[in-house]
């Protein structure tokens, strides 16, 4: 049956490969899980004179144990939309919401929201995503999503003054939305669940809005989201309104710092990424977005050779896979081929991107994004029996996984310590009904599409 039950114990043994992070990896090494969180690791024969006494061993023997990949960006609710927006002509992010976008937000209800998150949760379970951050409308609803699907998740409902939405009657009801789920919801189900204020993007609020948004944030102490610098007709729009470029706005009106993740933040002038590094603020990348969208390149080689913590997230699933073996790839292959120069950002350092980097850049870097003795027990294991994957050796094993594996050699996924997927069989939620649930769903929306075309 289905549901959130927690083995008191689990051993995962001899694991081809235990990668710990992007620089310890073990051959043949054993994870002991207790209560959710990471009790002890090491080499097999180690593991094994402790004579742990697990209630649940996971043979691993032909597996990487990998720390679960975490997606700083996406708006995991819009699944409903996949492939219906596709090929078509829009110039810029302001443009695309208005042709392509915000058409689909005005069709959600709660009902709707909840069932099209959760057919976006199990594809990440399925691609071993163990965290994500979430932005979407409907709060309540993508916190039930959550909590059900046994992820790790931060919400971020979607605020903003300059559009109504169907899940608030005005921007004052959307602030109080979020100090509700705020209070309902952050750091709920032993920490999995986390809320963040996230005013939609530089040009969707006015700055009082986002001066009450700050006051929420430093009020509950939570960090913030927001889209940044996203596409060239942002810039212009906001250079036009208040004579500065994105970032330097977002400075000037304190939206910078520590706790802020700018997602996409791809058209930066040197300047704008000193501001970043500077206020030690976040950033998301997310290249197959960006790129599909034809929103541009960001400039992350240089952002990372800046110190500027930056993770890998996959945006909206209207038009990319819920996938972070595919943003990985891509991570690897547009900075390469956009600079001329294959040594840039080697497999190691997008791995660390995607898991360690990741939890830093959403403030739950003591908690998981790596394989550690007392870190949480948010751990996935990949199928290396491929022969895609031959030869494999310790030195190419994160090449492996960052350019030769895909979400189909994911075994097992576990989160807090609880199994959510097990040979590739979902345990946590019932597949079947959900997808039987979300057909009618898709198939609606589908039709209405066509029918304003
Ligand atoms: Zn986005």
């Amino acid at each position: 049956m289905p549901g959130l039950k927690r083995a008191k114990s689990i051993m995962i043994r001899n694991a081809r490969f235990l990668v710990c992070n992007e620089r310890r990896i073990i051959e043949y090494g054993d994870v002991y899980i207790e209560d959710g969180k990471i009790v002890d690791l090491g080499g097999s024969g180690e593991l094994k004179k402790k004579q742990y006494k697990p209630e649940v061993v996971i043979d691993a023997a032909r597996m990487a144990v990998i720390p679960g990949l975490v997606d700083t960006h996406a708006h995991v609710g819009q699944t409903y939309v996949r492939g219906l927006i596709e090929d078509l002509p829009a110039k810029g992010i302001i443009d695309t919401l208005a042709k392509l976008i915000w058409f689909g937000y005005e069709y959600h209800t709660a009902e709707t929201v909840r069932i099209t998150e959760t057919v976006g949760l199990l594809e990440m379970i399925k691609n071993g995503t163990t965290t994500h951050l979430d932005c979407h409308i409907f709060p309540e609803s993508m916190a039930k999503a959550a909590r059900d699907s046994g992820l790790r998740t931060v919400l971020c409902p979607q605020v903003l003054d300059s559009r109504k939405l169907p899940d608030a009657d005005s921007p004052e009801e959307y602030l109080k939305m979020t100090e509700r789920t705020i209070r309902r919801w952050h750091r709920v189900e032993n920490g999995r669940i986390n809320v963040r204020v996230h005013p939609h993007a530089t040009y969707s609020c006015e700055i009082d809005y986002f001066k009450k948004c700050l006051e929420i944030a430093d009020k509950y102490g939570v960090g913030i989201g927001i889209h940044m610098a996203e596409a060239l007709d942002e810039v212009e729009v906001i250079k036009k309104k208040f004579g500065r470029r994105p970032v330097e706005f977002m400075y000037d009106i304190g939206l910078l710092g520590p706790k802020t993740i700018g997602f996409h933040c791809i058209w930066l002038s040197n300047e704008e990424i000193k501001l970043f590094k500077l206020t030690d603020t976040k950033v998301a990348h997310n290249p197959m977005s960006n790129m599909k969208y034809a929103f541009g390149i960001a400039r992350v080689p240089e952002m990372v050779k800046e110190g500027i913590t930056v993770g890998l997230g996959t945006d909206g699933p209207q038009v990319v896979p819920l996938d972070m073996f595919e943003v990985m790839k891509f991570t690897g292959c547009v900075h390469k081929v956009n600079h001329l120069d294959p040594s840039l950002l080697p497999a190691r350092d997008i791995f660390r991107m995607a898991t360690r980097d990741g939890a830093k850049a959403l403030g739950l870097e003591k908690e998981v994004g790596s394989l550690e003795k007392g870190k949480k027990a948010d751990v996935v294991l990949l199928d290396l029996a491929d022969p895609r994957f031959f030869p494999l050796t310790k030195d190419n094993i994160l090449s492996h996984i960052v350019y030769f594996a895909h979400a189909g050699h994911v075994r097992t996924v576990i989160v807090d310590g609880k199994i959510l997927m097990r040979d590739r069989k979902i345990e946590v939620l019932n597949e079947k009904k959900i997808m039987e649930k979300a057909r009618p769903i898709g198939e609606k929306f589908a039709q209405e599409l066509m029918g304003r075309r």
